[in-house]
């Protein structure tokens, strides 16, 4: 991995669990890769902490925040910042209550959209949408959470002050989902970016349009931050943001040539060669974004919903 804290990225990047970046920051990252398996994060201050995520079911979050009990012992978690509205970033959230929940106006529409009920059912189904999702969720629990919105609700930036620390949220959204807000720690040189970046993984245009995020990366790649805590996979450095910017653009523009042939969306997930981008994890994930480039050169075309994007991944990846 190209190194630009002078060691400090290597040295954390193949390490689990709470990882330490440094200035009161640190990483909780999921100790598996793949569909579901989120990263967090936590900031302190003096006397209190702010949460970035909770997990995608009350295990995962319950043994994230006993881990962290040593550090929010003295700096309790007064703050909680949810990226966006994939379950794997708030469906914890009943488990820290107490402290205020921050997201982005977008982000809050699509918890409404899709809760832990929907995935359940989704799980549920007989169809091959259904068998696909069991398959990559069938490790969560999502019976007995129960929604815990936000109670604070953002527009476009704003600026933190936990315990002394001055943290920023800037929401880059719509673009993986309606909305995405990346939290940067300016003194920790360190951003957390929700799922505007996978490490390891290929991105997923839940919402798009494409330009946003690619926008969005620009916006990272120009921070002043050294160390990227990516939504997924391991903590990492704006080399992953170069990478995902460089697949956006690539994924686009096969995407758009073969629409302008008259190919079906689906002849085109499947005609695409994803070449240098090819051994990222959840390659079925094009099918997705094919998907929302075909509808944002033709409008017209419907929306899919939960099951028809999970149909689509199932039917490009029978294997997965
Ligand atoms: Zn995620």
């Amino acid at each position: 991995m190209r190194d630009e804290t002078g060691g400090n990225v290597a040295s954390v990047a193949s390490r689990t669990g709470c990882v330490e970046l440094g200035h009161g920051c640190y990483a909780w990252i999921a100790g598996d890769a793949g569909w579901g398996m989120s990263n967090a994060g936590l900031i302190t201050g003096r006397g209190e902490s702010l949460l970035v995520d909770t997990l995608y079911d009350l295990r995962l979050t319950r043994t994230m925040l006993d881990a962290l009990t040593p550090l929010t012992a003295t700096a309790p978690i007064a703050t909680v910042v949810n990226t966006h509205g994939n379950g794997d970033h708030w469906f914890g959230n009943q488990l820290v209550t107490h402290a205020e929940i921050i997201a982005a106006r977008g982000s809050v529409a699509d918890m409404r959209q899709v809760g832990p009920a929907e995935m359940l059912a989704l799980t549920n189904m007989d169809s091959p949408a259904g068998h696909f999702a069991r398959r990559i969720f069938g490790r969560f629990d999502y019976a007995g959470i129960e929604p815990a919105l936000p109670n604070r609700i953002f527009d476009g930036e704003t600026v933190l002050d936990i315990g002394g620390t001055e943290v920023r949220l800037i929401d880059v959204g719509p673009a993986h989902s309606a909305g995405d807000t990346i939290v940067h720690v300016p003194q920790a040189r360190t951003v957390y970016t929700g799922d505007i970046a996978f490490a390891g993984a290929a991105p997923v245009v839940w919402h798009g349009p494409f330009t946003r995020w690619l926008a969005a990366c620009d916006l990272l790649l120009g921070l002043d931050a050294d160390i990227v805590v990516p939504g997924h996979g391991p903590v990492t450095t704006k080399q992953t943001v170069r990478e995902i910017r460089d697949y956006l653009e690539y994924v686009h523009e096969q995407a758009a040539a073969r629409f302008t042939t008259g190919m079906p969306v689906m002849d085109a997930a499947r005609d695409i060669r994803l070449g240098r981008f090819a051994d990222l994890d959840e390659s079925e994930r094009l099918a997705v974004n094919v998907h929302t480039v075909y509808r944002e050169l033709d409008p017209a075309l419907p929306p899919l919903d939960g099951p028809g994007l999970f149909g689509c991944m199932a039917e490009l990846c029978p294997r997965v």
